[in-house]
């Protein structure tokens, strides 16, 4: 727009000068005679200089100076035109209005030239420089990221810069001039309407207020919502409001980013319960660990809006003292050199119950600038891990020492099976020189039988406790008064007791004491018990066993006054392999399995037993306890077994068949002693042809022998017409339940177990003269 010179109420003479100057200076000259036209040019011109004839004109230069000012942005300056005739009066009232200059008429054309060039120089200046201003803005507007729009009281659109514009679809025209709230901002982001009159946006700017608001969507030209985070700005005219000036962000990323975020805090939440991890923090500014989710509250057990705890705190009071100094060295260790933090101690929970184990990993994280980083880190209750870890140490220490016992055991055992086989052996070289000597050949015997019997002894115990150990031993649980259990003990123990000269007294009580028991198995752990009372004795001791009820059991207590037990014996004396260092002289081959024996086969009748001892030279007291059979109703009484008579079924006929032919030979002559008429052979095929010639009452088989072995014999007996009667012993050195069941499959009627006693042979015997009456 060029710059124009307003001459009002200028002559012709002044005019033509002017025109000349503006012409040179490419320069508008408007000339207005009178002051309203004048006025009204100025609403739509920029006028650099105003020139205003007090001489010719009526002008009032007061009112129109100011008036014209109000039209212009810049200030116009005013120049007024005079001559000598003109009134004091109306030069002060140019002066007035801040008059820039007065020349003189008739106008000198190089003053008029110099004074517009002047003026039009000025002007430039300050509409350049409010252009500028306006370029800037404009600049500003154009370029931010954000959208801004101006909004009219009538909540038309002012303006709008492109950014925000095009954030919504349009052209900054298609919004200006428009009302904006029904194009964008008519339903909210559920589809549902949202009337001007609730629009807070509005409402804001209609009370003048200013107001942000997160979470609500402007709608875009194709009719998407675009979610938008908005600031108002109220525009404010003599404080009343005029309107408003709205920025606003496309929030749509930072959202989804808030979405991400949510999402993965939640994944980290799933994951550290799934892991039973808690979550912590320290903070060094200020000491303080806090518990950063609620199953860290659980694991240290307070309430889950307990305040964070002071870290020195944490140590000195929830520490369990002797892990303390462990703390400080992880913290100190982490802090100085940035390792990962590690500490595995002992806590107290807050609910003030038992020490927990807690396990606590953490890294620490840098801070800003300055910041001293602070140490993140997770925590877990390891109670349960450690308890296994004691206990798996505890087995390991148990084991060692019962593998330890176990090789002790075995010197032992074969030291004790070789004491009885040097004097057989010598026996044997003594019978062979002197054989015929009777009374020689019979203290041998009986040395022999002395040295055989504590050798079946040993080996019985030892199988014993392997079925134990397996878990095979069956209990032939009958109705048993506790008198035939001791009767049957002391009969035992009595040649040991008596040997050492100790006085043992029995004391019963006068009424039945009925029990639910294998009365040969329980016999087995009152005569172990009285026997370690006898040998643990010094001879001419005390040993007394007494039975009585107590309650619902029986309780059965053997009491010594021989040499007692040490205290810290007392708790293992009933492990297996278990003997008291200090007892070696008296144990008698004993291999420190009797006792571990009893607590079995007591536990097996659904009993305890206890040791009580004053200690070392104090004597002992053993202590069974049976639970009592649960009515008194008297079933079948069973005697104690007596040796049976090896006579009393004399006269079968019986067929021996070995290939180990001193065992069939000793066999052999045993049963002949006993009255019986014997055949042995040394293989299956002559026990088959012997069997059918003699026709036997019965035929004790070995079943490992070469050719055919004792079960085909027994297949094909059994084959055999006329057969069927005769009463065939399996002889084995194998006496599990699969070898019986085979034995029994193969045609056996009974299966005894090497080395067979001469009672269990006698046994089978009579069920052979049974068969045969
Ligand atoms: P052993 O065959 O060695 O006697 P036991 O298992 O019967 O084995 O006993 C284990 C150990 O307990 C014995 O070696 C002995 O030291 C001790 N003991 C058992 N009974 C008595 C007792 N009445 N008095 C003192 N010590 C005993």
């Amino acid at each position: 727009m060029p710059l124009c010179v307003l001459a009002v109420g200028a002559g012709p003479d002044a005019l033509r000068v002017l025109a000349a100057a503006a012409d040179e200076l490419q320069l508008q000259l408007a000339a207005i005679d009178n002051e309203a036209g004048a006025l009204a040019y100025a609403e739509t011109h920029a006028v650099a200089l105003a020139i205003v004839d007090l001489v010719q004109g009526s002008v009032d230069p007061a009112t129109f100076g100011t008036r014209l000012r109000a039209r212009q942005q810049v200030t116009v300056p005013l120049v007024f035109l005079v001559d000598a005739a003109t009134p004091r009066a109306r030069i002060d009232a140019a002066g007035a209005v801040d008059a820039a200059d007065f020349l003189a008429l008739p106008l000198i054309a190089g003053v008029a030239h110099a004074r517009l060039a002047m003026a039009a120089a000025q002007a430039r200046k300050e509409c350049g420089e409010t252009i500028d201003h306006r370029d800037h803005f404009s600049l500003l507007l154009a370029s931010s990221g954000e959208g801004i729009y101006g909004m009219g009281p009538d909540h038309t659109c002012t303006f709008i810069n492109p950014a925000g514009a095009a954030m919504l679809g349009y052209q900054p025209d298609d919004l200006v001039g428009r009302p904006l709230h029904d194009m964008i901002h008519y339903q909210h982001a559920d589809g549902s309407p949202y009337p001007l009159a609730q629009c807070r946006l509005n409402e804001a700017a209609r009370e003048g207020a200013s107001v942000r608001v997160d979470n609500e969507v402007f709608w875009h030209r194709d009719g998407h919502p675009v979610p938008v985070s908005y600031s108002v700005a109220p525009i404010l005219v003599d404080g009343a409001p005029n309107g408003a000036v709205i920025t606003f962000t496309d929030s749509t990323a930072r959202r989804a980013a808030e979405v991400q975020l949510k999402e993965s805090e939640e994944r980290v939440r799933l994951a550290t319960d799934a892991a039973e991890l808690g979550m912590w923090r320290w903070r060094p500014e200020d000491d303080q660990i806090a518990w950063e989710n609620t199953r860290m509250f659980d694991i240290v057990r307070m309430p889950h809006d307990a305040a964070p705890v002071n870290a020195a705190r944490f140590a000195a009071e929830y520490l369990h003292p002797g892990d303390s100094a462990d703390f400080n060295e992880a913290v100190t260790k982490t802090l100085t050199d940035g390792a990962r933090f590690y500490f595995v101690g002992r806590f107290m929970p807050g609910d003030g119950g038992p020490y927990r184990w807690i396990e606590f990993t953490g890294l620490l994280q840098p801070q800003a600038e300055g910041a001293r980083p602070q140490m993140i880190g997770t925590a877990s209750d390891v109670t349960a891990r450690k308890r296994t870890e004691e206990d798996l140490r505890t087995l390991a220490a148990e084991l060692s020492e019962s593998n330890r016992k176990k090789g002790e055991f075995l010197a032992t055992l074969a030291h004790e099976l070789r004491n009885p086989l040097a004097p057989i052996r010598t026996g044997l070289a003594v019978l062979g020189l002197g054989g015929d000597k009777p009374e020689a050949v019979a203290r041998i015997r009986a040395m022999m039988e002395r040295q055989v019997s504590h050798m079946v002894h040993l080996v019985d115990d030892l199988l014993d406790v392997a079925r134990i150990s397996s878990g095979k031993v069956d209990l032939k649980i009958a109705r048993v008064d506790v008198k035939a259990v001791i009767a049957s003990a002391v009969e035992t123990s009595q040649p040991l007791i008596d040997a050492a000269q100790h006085r043992l007294s029995v004391t019963l009580s006068d009424t039945p004491l009925w029990l639910d028991a294998d009365l040969t198995r329980l016999a087995q752990v009152v005569s172990n018990l009285l026997t370690n009372a006898a040998k643990y004795t010094l001879p001419g001791g005390q040993i007394q066993l007494h039975a009585s009820r107590d309650e619902r059991y029986v309780l059965i207590a053997v009491t010594d006054s021989g040499m007692g037990i040490p205290r810290a014996e007392l708790p293992t004396v009933f492990d297996m392999f278990t003997q008291v260092s200090t007892h070696a002289p008296q144990a008698q081959g004993g291999l420190g399995i009797g006792l571990s024996l009893v607590r079995h086969l007591v536990e097996l009748h659904g009993g305890s037993v206890a040791v009580h001892s004053e200690g070392e030279g104090h004597g002992s007291t053993f202590e069974v306890r049976l639970p009592l059979a649960d009515s008194g109703e008297r079933r079948k009484f069973v005697r104690p077994s007596t040796a049976p008579d090896p006579m009393a079924h004399a006269g079968l006929n019986v067929l021996i068949a070995d290939d180990n032919e001193d065992a069939a030979a000793a066999l052999s002559e045993f049963l002949r002693i006993a009255g019986h008429h014997v055949t042995t052979v040394n293989n299956g095929h002559d026990a088959v042809r012997s069997a059918g010639a003699l026709h036997p009452d019965a035929i004790l088989l070995d079943i490992g022998m070469p050719g055919m072995n004792g079960y085909e014999v027994a297949r094909a007996l059994r084959g055999t017409p006329g057969m069927e009667k005769i009463v065939l012993v399996a002889l084995t050195g194998w006496g599990t339940d699969d070898d019986r069941s085979r034995a029994s499959a193969a045609g056996f009627d009974h299966h005894l177990t090497k080395p067979t006693s001469a009672a269990d042979i006698v046994k089978v015997l009579e069920t052979a003269r049974r068969k045969e009456s």
